[in-house]
């Protein structure tokens, strides 16, 4: 349920301080100590998961749940007109705290933040072949 060495899980217990936004009973939702912009957002379930894919479906669900009106009061108190959500898992993605965490970050206009997008393009017949390993995995995958 809760790791003790975990910086969000003694964020939920209240043991170091945050500034909390908004909580239920599995959701916890707070401003990032280091904000990309003002009004940064952490959204967290109140359970110790180090990464999505290890959620049971109906916690994400509840968290996920919350995001449209949290969307909405972010743009209300920064002002920002847009938002990006972002979802790290794993170190090799940028996770640094490893407890499932959404970021919502306001952005507005020439705020310089930016993001990369290095797209590529499959090769001739790839990805038939890569949709197929998903399908053949995702059926070897409880549901
Ligand atoms: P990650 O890189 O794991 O996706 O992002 C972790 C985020 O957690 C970072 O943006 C970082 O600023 C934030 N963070 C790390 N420690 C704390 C903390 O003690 N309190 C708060 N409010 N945010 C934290
Ligand atoms: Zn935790």
């Amino acid at each position: 349920m809760s790791d003790p060495h975990c910086i969000f899980c003694k964020i939920i217990a209240g043991e170091i301080p945050a500034f909390r936004v908004f909580e239920d009973d599995t959701t916890l939702a707070f401003l990032d100590v280091g904000p990309l912009a003002e009004g940064h957002l952490l959204v967290i379930p109140k359970t110790h998961y180090e990464r999505l894919d290890q959620m049971d479906p109906d916690a994400l669900t509840k968290l996920t749940g919350h995001l449209p009106r949290l969307g909405l009061a972010l743009m209300q108190v920064t002002s920002a007109q847009a938002y990006n959500l972002l979802q790290n898992n794993g170190n090799e993605a940028g996770q640094v705290v490893m407890h499932v965490h959404f970021h919502l970050i306001p952005r507005k206009p020439s705020d310089g933040l930016g993001y990369r997008w290095l797209a590529s393009s499959y090769a001739e017949g790839r990805g038939e072949v890569i949709a197929q390993e998903f399908k053949a995995t995702l059926d070897s995958l409880a549901p």
